[in-house]
């Protein structure tokens, strides 16, 4: 082992996981020791979130920590895109560069702490996935970078930029490295995964010597090759998304849509800057329930936005209930530095937030309770995340990691995290099932 060690600190979201990943896999492969303390470490690198306002602090916060506690430290990730910002107040921080830049990250920690001589890549053993935070048996897979809408109340394309697809064959052969080193759940992450390709015009690739379009319908349909749960997040309902149904209706990937629609009512999605005719999504929806009965579909909202009416909130209430989705986020609106929403008239009343919230959060869980006892007495397939002494825990198709709820398996010891088993399901709440095994 070496005696160049770095300490790592990773905050955000799923998405900056995954830089944090292959940053940690590189710096193993050249033969740096990750540690897990700030004493033990020659240099710390915080990897960093700016999405909203309390993430920034976290981010600072954690940045002013690791000098206090180590006192050489490198900054990426989204904060470090602001730059400036960041010097204000920690002005003696030794590098400082924006999210996914791996290079630069690696070549600022060359300069303080150079690659360790004796290592010898053939014969230290990196996993071949690179090194995981998450669980092993399931993965986060960025197709692309940045943004081409302009929400008015995000400032992901401020501080990311337009969207980047990654080439299609380079995101399948991550996928298919990911699946050989024993990943059993691949979760499509992008800011707008319907959107794949349209900055490189669907150019067409190759993976594995035969060629492959970078449209989403392609990706997935390749993805469903590789024999694992694959599972489609912020995907909007554009029309092209009808053309991956059928894939889940053939069982290739996992019947479930995570589709982020923030509001029902035109007026608002209006000041919000996005597209939504609601009653089309709701046509869809009903016809994509009908081709794959068992569609899970998730869904994130704010309430409270500014110049959000009685009548607006109505019509979102109105929305849920008739689209009746399984599994819902629902945000009270807040102001992010630097978001074109925060100019709008009429900002909303903090009590009227909580009490919008409270009869959202109230309807919401009316319906998925209704929906999850529909599931008991039903057998589903449950991928295994945990077993201790009390029993295991786990997650059937309709259930995203860290994000939905779980099956609880009490008293089954006898599975290890990553199986896929078959459960009948014997009781539900409101988010989570029980059930046991057969
Ligand atoms: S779709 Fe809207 S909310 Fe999502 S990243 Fe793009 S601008 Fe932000």
């Amino acid at each position: 082992m070496s005696n160049q060690t770095v300490g790592f600190v990773s905050l955000g979201c799923p998405k900056n996981l995954v830089d944090s990943e292959r940053i940690l896999t590189q710096l193993r492969v050249e033969g740096y020791n990750i540690v897990p303390s700030y004493n033990d470490a020659d240099l710390v690198i915080v990897n960093t979130c700016g999405f909203i306002d309390s993430a920034v602090q976290e981010s600072l916060d954690a940045i002013g920590e690791a000098l206090n506690e180590n006192g050489k430290v490198i900054v990426t990730g989204c904060l470090g895109a602001k730059e400036d910002e960041i010097r204000e107040i920690h002005p003696h921080v030794l590098g400082i560069t924006g999210p996914h830049a791996y290079e630069a990250v690696l070549d600022t920690v060359h300069k303080h702490l150079p690659v360790p001589k004796q290592h010898n890549p053939f014969l230290d053993l990196v996993p071949p996935q690179g090194v995981k935070l998450t669980p092993r048996h399931y993965a986060y897979l960025k197709i692309s970078e940045g943004c081409n809408h302009r929400c008015s109340f995000c400032i992901i394309p401020s501080m990311r930029g337009d969207l980047v697809s990654r080439p299609v064959g380079q995101v399948l052969s991550e996928a298919e490295r990911l699946v050989n080193a024993g990943v059993k759940e691949l979760l499509v992450i992008s800011q707008d995964t319907s959107a794949y390709g349209v900055d490189t015009k669907h150019r067409t690739d190759f993976w594995n010597g035969r060629p492959v379009k970078s449209d989403m319908y392609q990706l997935t349909e390749a993805l469903g090759e590789l024999g694992v749960w694959t599972r489609l997040h912020y995907v909007y309902p554009y029309p092209h998304v009808d053309n991956v149904i059928p894939l889940m209706a053939e069982g290739k990937v996992l019947p479930y849509l995570d589709m982020p629609l923030q509001h029902a009512s035109p007026d608002i999605l209006k000041k919000m800057k996005r597209p939504g005719q609601v009653e089309r999504t709701l046509e869809r929806i009903q016809r994509w329930r009908r081709d794959v009965p068992d569609l899970t579909l998730r869904s994130t909202f704010i309430v409270g936005f500014p110049g959000e009416t009685e009548d607006d909130f109505q019509m979102l209430l109105d929305f849920i209930n008739e689209a009746e989705l399984d599994r819902v986020g629902c945000f009270k609106y807040s102001p992010v530095e630097g978001a074109t929403a925060n100019a709008l008239p009429n900002p909303v009343d903090e009590a009227v937030k909580e009490e919008r919230f409270a009869r959202f959060m109230e309807a919401q869980q009316r319906i998925s309770a209704a929906k999850l006892q529909r599931k008991v007495g039903t057998v589903q397939e449950v991928l295994i995340d945990e077993v201790d002494e009390e029993g295991a825990i786990g997650r059937t198709k309709g259930d995203a990691p860290e994000i939905d709820g779980v099956v609880y398996l009490n008293g089954e010891s006898a599975v290890k995290p990553g199986d896929i088993v078959k459960v009948n399901i014997d009781n539900a709440d409101e988010y989570d099932l029980w059930g046991s095994k057969l």
